[in-house]
């Protein structure tokens, strides 16, 4: 299949769309892997102050209560009426003032266990199994922090904090312990404003709740494996799961616990949205602009070619000098002067081949051409035909020079004597013809016998007498008309010479 020349153009012009586009592509995608890594950062950044704001600070401030609960504890507070101890009264107060605390207890080395508030030891407890208890034994030095656990009595999901405290000895006392049902902690969760749509929750070792802002997802597990996966790989970090959503992390040197913050994508889709519609307005402007670009190429290129096409009509017609409606480009002119030149070529060439260079007169070959032009055009003419008398004889007498300068004279003797409308040709080696237009029997006798008369005038040089014998046919039948002139002509020589016979 040929495809267009124009269509070609345009199909060239909007190839260069496609790096366009493709800058277009890579400024897209660098805008949203930015915004990406904005975000990402943001939420990291968001998720540490968390963490040391609210998390840090809580654990801080409970391990600064805790201590206070606990600090001057001897072995004697044991051995001295429970109910009166200013100890119990203190942690008494302790927890009516924090709603978190669930039971406030020292356990003492004897494995007897001080309780705030009362309570009485469930069947089959067994002290040194409890999580706390065996917490506080792995990390004799500081308070320590248990996995969430379901408490012996009330059944309520907790952790606790707990320490081993000894005498100025270095002898164990007991453990000090307060269950923390993290009430305050999720409270304080829903309190941030992290941005529409996002929050804050912590997990504690295994992927358990322990805070969140909807406090009825508190002490469920997490069921996302991906999610846990990413979380409990590293110590913090940002990822995203599930169309776009981020989430970043932090984890509590102290408990173990890690903050996460969840970020739905639509606050990366608020930064990247303008972005994309400016890109799409970015994108119908260049594809109308290219279009409009297509459009004026072609166009100016077509413009040209048409300009050439109309400059080469002009010459087909003839007409050698650049002349045309449009503006002319350097281009143009070149190619129209190559293409005068080689037609003006053509035509020398077609010239030669059917002009006699002796006379100057057409040839034979330009005789058939001629008349077929008339045949074509359906218009009536009549044949001459001319024979000088006794040739051979001035030419064996003279010379082949004189002879040829002979013809010459002869030959414009003829084209002199005859209208512009009639053709005068060489037709043989001394033979002569022509074609008279029209019919017009008086008239084209005349012309005839004016050549012949005007021959015969001549005053040639060495007195030699120089006449011709012609053939006038007015024949219908235009097949046979050369054949008849030529005939009369034969007559002419016969009947003595000098003379043209017609019909
Ligand atoms: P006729 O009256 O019967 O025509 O006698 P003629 O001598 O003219 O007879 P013919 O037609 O046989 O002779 C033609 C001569 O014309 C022969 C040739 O030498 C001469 N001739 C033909 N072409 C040329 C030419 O180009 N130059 C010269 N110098 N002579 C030519
Ligand atoms: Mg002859
Ligand atoms: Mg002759």
């Amino acid at each position: 299949m040929n495809i267009s020349l124009k269509n070609k153009i345009r199909l060239n012009v909007f190839l260069l769309l496609i790096p366009f586009m493709l800058m277009i592509y890579f400024y897209y995608h660098g805008v949203i892997r930015t915004a990406d890594e904005k975000m990402k950062m943001e939420s990291q950044k968001i998720v540490n102050n968390i963490s040391e704001l609210y998390i840090e600070e809580y654990i801080y401030n409970t391990e600064k209560d805790f201590n206070y609960l606990f600090e001057d504890i001897t072995i004697n507070d044991f051995y001295n009426v429970f109910e009166y101890s200013d100890l119990i009264s203190k942690w008494e107060t302790y927890r009516k003032i924090n709603d978190d605390a669930w039971y406030v207890y020292f356990a003492t080395k004897y494995d007897r266990l001080y309780v705030v508030p009362r309570w009485i030891e469930p069947p089959g407890y067994e002290i040194t199994e409890r999580p706390w208890y065996i917490n506080a034994y792995s990390n004799p030095f500081e308070i320590s922090w248990t996995q969430p656990y379901e408490e012996a009595v009330t059944k309520s999901l907790v952790v606790t904090a707990a320490r081993l405290y000894r005498d100025s000895k270095g002898d164990v006392i007991g453990i000090g312990a307060i269950d923390l049902t993290l009430e305050n902690l999720s409270n304080m969760l829903d309190k941030i404003n992290v941005g529409e749509g996002a929050e804050v929750f912590i997990l504690d070792k295994n992927g358990e709740i322990i805070a969140h802002p909807q406090y009825s997802r508190v002490w469920t597990k997490l069921n996302n494996q991906n999610l846990i996966e990413n979380i409990y790989k590293k110590d913090s970090g940002v990822f995203s799961v599930e169309n776009g959503i981020y989430y970043a992390f932090n984890t509590i040197e102290k408990t173990g616990w890690k903050v996460v913050v969840k970020i739905p994508d639509k606050t990366l889709e608020g930064i990247i949205e303008p972005v994309r519609s400016e890109i799409m307005y970015l994108v119908v402007f260049a594809i109308m602009l290219f279009l409009i670009i297509q459009h004026i190429i072609t166009n100016n290129i077509f413009y040209h070619f048409n300009n050439i096409s109309y400059s080469l009509l002009n010459l087909k017609k003839g007409n050698y000098n650049l002349d045309m409606k449009g503006r002319k480009t350097k281009e143009i002119e070149d190619l129209y002067a190559n293409f005068s030149d080689v037609i003006g070529k053509i035509n020398s060439l077609n010239q030669e081949t059917i002009i006699d260079p002796l006379t100057n007169l057409y040839n034979r070959r330009y005789l058939s051409r001629q008349l077929e032009d008339l045949k074509k055009n359906n218009e009536d003419y009549s044949i001459l035909m001319l024979d000088i008398d006794d040739f051979k004889v001035a030419n064996d007498k003279f010379g082949h020079n004189f002879g040829d300068f002979v013809l010459k004279k002869i030959g414009y003797m003829i084209y002199s004597n005859v209208r512009n409308e009639d053709t005068a040709l060489r037709y043989g080696g001394e033979e002569f013809l022509v074609i008279f237009r029209g019919k017009d029997k008086e008239i084209i006798q005349k012309l005839s016998e004016n050549i012949r008369e005007n021959i015969e005038r001549t005053i040639w040089p060495k007195d030699i007498k120089i006449t011709v014998s012609g053939g006038l046919s007015f024949y219908d039948n235009k097949e046979d008309l050369i054949k008849h002139a030529d005939e009369l002509l034969y007559k002419s020589k016969t009947e003595g010479k000098n003379k043209i016979y017609t019909e």
